[in-house]
């Protein structure tokens, strides 16, 4: 079944709200183009998100969190609750992602915590799942990211999941420079599919899987062309307008 491709720019601990308003100013012609046949969020940091909302007024560009706290409120200093980012005028949120599972002790229990916390405002999920280098040279890659997507996902509805993303992104390959050939990402993301297959039934088939890991203007469009590969998930290159945009369109 055809799946509109996802392009999400994670901008992680880059920009001010001013230089954040200056990025998608310059994106606006270029994702305009791609508008209908590629849906694409960023997600900068929380303290550019009203601005980012301000500037993306008119396009259609669409506004994602980096991350979430699973409580709705109280003494959780330095948190943002799910409400919050809706309240911002975030549609889509990122969780899972490796450096929040490496640097800031993110496991799949708080992942899906955060799933429902997020699910519960209305906001789309982003699961990043992924191995290490350590875990795919043992040959522990399968059954890593199949923990990972379980964890993540346990007990949600087929019509649940159906709204979820999923970003394949692994860990050795993310801000390193080293992109996992387009059979290595298809290869993981069929297998992701077979388990949203047996998790939700055929809403697998309605699921957008990004990969994630150095994408470039260079390698974007021969991993997008993968059955299984529906989009992408880019950190580095969503920093700077012009690949981004060539990133979005790679997907057409
Ligand atoms: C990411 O952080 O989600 C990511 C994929 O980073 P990069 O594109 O820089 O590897």
């Amino acid at each position: 079944m055809a799946r509109i491709p996802f392009v999400c720019g994670n901008w992680k601990m880059h920009k001010t709200a001013a230089e954040a308003v200056a990025l998608v100013n310059e994106l606006r012609d270029g994702v305009g183009e791609a508008a209908g046949r590629v849906q694409v969020a960023v997600a900068p940091p929380f303290t550019a998100l009203h601005a980012v909302k301000q500037a993306i007024g008119g396009t259609r560009i669409e506004l994602a969190a980096q991350d979430v706290h699973w409580e709705a409120q109280g003494a959780f200093t330095g948190e943002i609750s799910a409400a919050m980012l809706a309240d911002a005028g975030c549609t889509h949120g990122i969780v899972g992602h490796s450096e929040r599972r490496q640097l800031f002790g993110e496991t799949d229990e708080t992942v899906r915590k955060k799933v429902g916390a997020l699910l519960g405002a209305g906001i789309r999920p982003i699961v990043c799942v992924g191995e290490t280098l350590g875990e795919r040279e043992a040959n522990r890659t399968l059954e890593v990211v199949e923990r990972q997507v379980r964890g993540g996902l346990a007990g949600l509805s087929a019509e649940v999941l159906a709204g979820i993303t999923v970003a394949y992104e692994p860990v050795w390959a993310i801000g390193t420079g080293k992109t996992a050939t387009s059979a290595q990402a298809q290869e993981v993301h069929a297998a992701i599919r077979k388990l949203l297959r047996e998790l939700g039934g055929s809403v697998a088939d309605q699921i957008r899987i990004q990969y994630g890991g150095s994408v470039k203007p260079e390698n974007a469009r021969e991993l997008m062309s993968q059955p299984d590969v529906d989009g992408a998930l880019v950190g580095g290159a969503s920093l700077k307008a012009k690949d981004f945009i060539a990133i979005v369109k790679g997907a057409l």
